[in-house]
């Protein structure tokens, strides 16, 4: 494996590790406040988050690469209210997605196709993490955070 796809493969690993990191913490934050839809929400979109960083990590080493491990950076505790939560998670999926289209980039860069056609399953993937945030966000639109609070309680473990 090339190793300037390497090195942005095994920093897109820290990056969704981070993310998992940041829902937790945004998870925290809600059960703190009673708030234990909005808890569970987050709670399965960091375990969501550990999958992206395992199939990371599985293409790395199944591709002859060799995955190192960085450190994760302490996330933030305090999000002020539940829909600033929710903004927050919205820009942070769009700067994931960036992210991956710049892998994508390099990738073509450097010739390395195998990489390309896995890290599309990603951009597809983006999509979906910001257009399910962007749902929750409209939600706050029309719903006291109580009512919502309620209904993402509800979310299956595939949506
Ligand atoms: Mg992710």
């Amino acid at each position: 494996m090339n190793s300037a796809v390497q090195k942005a493969l095994n920093d897109q690993i820290r990056e969704e590790l981070y993310s998992s990191y940041l829902y937790l913490s945004m998870a925290a934050f809600f059960a703190f406040r009673g708030l234990r839809g909005f808890s569970s929400w987050m709670k399965e979109q960091a375990s969501e988050e550990v999958k992206h960083a395992m199939r990371f990590f599985d293409f790395v080493s199944t591709h002859g690469g060799n995955v190192i491990l960085d450190a994760l950076a302490m996330p933030p505790s305090d999000f002020e209210s539940p829909q600033k939560a929710f903004e927050a998670a919205l820009e942070h999926e769009k700067f994931i997605t960036g992210r991956i289209h710049d892998l994508h980039k390099l990738a073509g860069k450097e010739n390395d196709v195998a990489t390309q056609s896995m890290l599309q399953w990603f951009i597809d993937e983006q999509v979906e993490e910001e257009e399910q945030v962007q749902k929750v966000l409209d939600q706050f639109k029309t719903l006291p955070n109580g009512e919502l609070d309620a209904l993402l309680g509800k979310r299956g473990g595939n949506s």
